[in-house]
């Protein structure tokens, strides 16, 4: 097959947080292209979210899973039971080495403790600030929690205002990129604005384009992406600037699809004729 359909997953094609539904399932198992995903999440978490249910409602097929950002590649074959064996793994820390790591790992540490940057008295700090993703780390400046309770959440809505009214990630990024500019030349760190409350420090290329890149590898012409975050600063855009940016050469080619739910999703995929009758 020359087609592969690519999706991000959740909100994509799972309702926001939540496992995935038999009804996308069925239309899944019912695609007349190849099926193949690329998510911002890690294994792990989206065990109960994703493959779990896949399995549950029926899906039997093999299918690449590119996750943590895209960065790390999965081959999955559910035609008896979920198997899922790593292709290609990324490792942020082994890529920049352990010197350079512990450089990024103080440097953010460093910046959180300027004056300039401290929060106002109204906004705690819950749970850990840095967390390794394997092919990223994540810095929080309010921390995060395995379980947000009600004062995390208010705690979290009071710093999106703070930070909408006074810039505070924009001046920290700043920040961050002249005082990691060594890692940014030398081992192609990228620092982006992570959802609503953080930073996403990774590798240039070792995100969901790493998805694209290797599905043409493996012998694909044409990716269609469906995702609901291809705005810029959106978890899917490093894909969309790669279709304006750096389009493959013909008979490669790629198209972005934005959708704001799995809903949507599946309206789109009759749009474009890939699903069977
Ligand atoms: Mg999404």
């Amino acid at each position: 097959m020359e087609t592969v359909a690519l999706f991000d997953i959740d909100n994509t094609i799972t309702p926001p947080r939540q496992p995935i539904t038999k009804q996308m399932v069925d239309i899944i198992d019912r695609l007349s292209v190849s099926f193949s995903v690329a998510a911002g999440s890690h294994l792990s978490l989206l065990k109960k979210q994703f493959f779990e249910p896949l399995f549950k409602f029926g899906y039997r097929k093999q299918f690449s899973a590119f996750l943590s950002n895209g960065a790390i590649q999965y081959q999955c074959d559910f035609s008896k039971k979920i198997s899922i064996n790593v292709v290609k793994s990324f490792d942020i820390r082994k890529h920049l080495g352990e010197t350079d790591y512990r450089f990024l790992l103080e440097t953010i540490k460093a910046t959180q403790e300027l004056p300039a940057f401290k929060l106002p008295s109204s906004i705690k700090v819950l749970g850990d600030t840095i967390a390794f993703r394997n092919s990223m780390v994540n810095f929080a400046p309010i921390g995060r929690l395995k379980e947000e309770g009600t004062n995390a959440q208010l705690n979290r809505k009071n710093f999106v205002e703070f930070d909408q009214s006074s810039r505070y990630r924009e001046t920290v990024l700043e920040h961050l990129n002249d005082a990691l500019s060594s890692l940014i030349e030398k081992k192609d760190l990228k620092i982006t604005l992570g959802g609503q409350t953080s930073f996403d420090i990774g590798i240039t290329g070792k995100d969901k384009t790493n998805a694209v890149r290797t599905l043409f590898d493996i012998g694909f012409k044409r990716v269609v992406f469906f995702g609901d975050a291809l705005f810029e600063g959106g978890n899917d855009y490093a894909i969309r600037a790669f279709e304006k940016n750096t389009p493959p050469k013909p008979p490669l080619s790629i198209e972005t699809v934005q959708v704001n739910s799995y809903e949507e999703t599946i309206k789109r995929l009759y749009d474009f004729n890939f699903i069977k009758k």
